[in-house]
């Protein structure tokens, strides 16, 4: 298992799949070590490689409009294995890419198994290994035996077994007439630091008003198999509100210490936080709001806060079993374990959230081990690709201390020049992005490709 040509691929998912193929496409042999279906998980149900677990969507397939979009298209001029046989299987679904589910998987996991580079071995790894090129890719449902492994190597504070997401909202869409910037008590050193929240005041009637649209709202159950994992820390609003009417203004919307700078003579009765996201402060999500809501609730629920009437959310919140590592501390820029860099993460394990997200980071992983065993280094795609945007944001861009999942949006695209924000440039904003996205990353695989045919 040590020789240094092969390429080993832990799970033979979303990410896996694609990353063997990319790797085996440019001549690399490679195994790909499954567990299933000798040891199953409580969303899959087959043996097959690529297993749609719920949904059998792609998502938004506009690759102007739409951040998934691009990324199907970036994958797709990428020689990628998961849109091309998504492609070949899909069924109607007006914008969206939906696919028959059981004819993908099999396609998928027919052409990996016919590749004369592809081994597939039945099994599961239980230990990180000590040398040769790995890519890890177990995904949200890593066996427990692995998933300690890998804690041991990790710490484990940098790998989650749940996630606990609260809303994030693009900055642009935030009311900044209604919210002002300050940290509770004026904390910090730099003025930078004393207004790092966003506040959004609350009267007692829309406390009151908020109170009862959340305990009506419409929640999501945990999938039959995933047990609860509330940890007193990160428990859904939901809950905290059950637990009585004013815990959230005891809890995350307390209102003290913090001076509305419109109207300073009046005192908030209680107050929502947003915390910048990302490192280019596109991005807020809503501090301590993580929530099993239903998507329509929670955008008709979280609109009713002042400031956020006309908020757009980059993603909605959500608790899931799901373990995931604190990439921005632990991967480097090329998906590499900083303390062990023979192994590799893709996938949903890396923090990204999809089955778009998790091919994608497959195909970059598989195309950065292959150029290492060939001698060669393949630096990330530039940050204004959809990949690019998404693998920066892992491994550097986003806050490591409160790491969450994240799917590709625009939020996590560097600003375009001397076009303005806000909802009525949207349109031409995201074409702006798209069609700036698509240059790079024609430039980016063209020098790729160049660099391996040189090797
Ligand atoms: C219940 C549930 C519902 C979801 N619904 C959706 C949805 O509707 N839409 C969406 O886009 N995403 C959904 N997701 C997220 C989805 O799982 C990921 O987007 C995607 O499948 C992740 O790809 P991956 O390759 O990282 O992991 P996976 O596709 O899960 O692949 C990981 C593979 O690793 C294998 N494995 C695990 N541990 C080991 C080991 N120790 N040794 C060998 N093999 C191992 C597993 O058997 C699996 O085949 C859902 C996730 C869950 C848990």
């Amino acid at each position: 298992m040590s020789d240094t040509s092969t390429l080993h691929i832990v799970g033979g998912g979303m990410a896996g799949s694609e990353a063997a193929w990319q790797a085996a496409e440019a001549g690399v042999r490679v195994v790909i070590h499954e567990m299933r279906p000798e040891v199953a998980t409580f969303a899959h149900k087959t043996g097959d490689l690529a297993e749609m677990v719920c949904s059998n969507s792609f998502r938004s397939d506009d690759s102007e409009q739409n951040a998934v979009g691009l990324l199907h298209w970036e994958m797709r001029h990428a020689n990628g294995l998961i849109m091309d046989m998504a492609d070949a299987h899909a069924l109607p679904a007006g914008g969206a890419l939906a696919v028959d589910r059981d004819a993908f998987s099999a396609a998928v996991t027919a052409r990996l198994r016919a590749h004369p580079n592809i081994r597939v071995e039945d099994g599961e790894i239980t230990a990180l290994p000590d040398s040769g090129h790995w890519i890890i890719a177990t995904g949200p449902l890593t066996s427990q035996g692995l998933g300690q492994a890998i804690a041991a190597e990790t710490g484990a504070e940098a790998l989650a077994f749940f996630d606990a997401i609260a809303p994030i909202v693009y900055a642009d869409s935030i009311d900044m007439d209604t919210v002002w910037a300050q940290s509770r008590y004026d904390k910090g050193e730099t003025e930078e630091q004393q207004k790092a929240y966003l506040n959004c005041p609350m009267t007692k009637a829309d406390y009151e008003a908020f109170i009862d649209a959340l305990m009506a709202a419409e929640k999501t159950e945990f999938h039959e198999g995933e047990t609860a994992g509330y940890f007193d820390g990160c428990l859904p609003i939901e809950v905290m509100a059950e637990r009585g009417r004013e815990t959230l203004r005891h809890g995350p919307m307390k209102p003290v210490g913090l001076t509305n700078a419109h109207r300073p003579e009046d005192k908030p009765y209680a107050v929502v936080q947003l915390r910048r996201d990302n490192a280019l402060g596109t991005l807020y999500n809503i501090v301590g709001f993580q929530t099993k809501m239903k998507y329509g609730a929670q955008t008709e629920v979280f609109k009713s806060i002042p400031g956020l009437e006309n908020a757009s959310f980059a993603r909605l919140g959500g608790i899931h079993r799901n373990t995931f590592l604190n990439s921005p501390t632990l991967l480097d820029d090329r998906m590499r374990l900083r303390t062990r860099p023979h192994i590799r993460f893709a996938g949903q394990i890396t923090g990204v959230e999809g089955y778009v997200e998790s091919s994608a980071m497959g195909l970059l992983a598989g195309r950065m081990a292959a150029a290492e065993i060939m001698g060669r280094d393949l630096p990330p795609p530039p940050p204004e690709t959809a990949m690019g945007a998404l693998i920066h944001h892992i491994t550097g861009g986003a806050e490591a201390k409160t790491f969450q999942p994240m799917n590709v949006n625009f939020g996590l695209f560097p600003p375009l020049e001397g076009v303005r924000g806000g909802r009525r440039n949207r349109k031409d904003r995201y074409k702006g992005y798209t069609d700036r996205a698509k240059l790079l990353w024609a430039d980016w695989l063209s020098a790729a490709e160049a660099g391996l045919t040189e090797a």
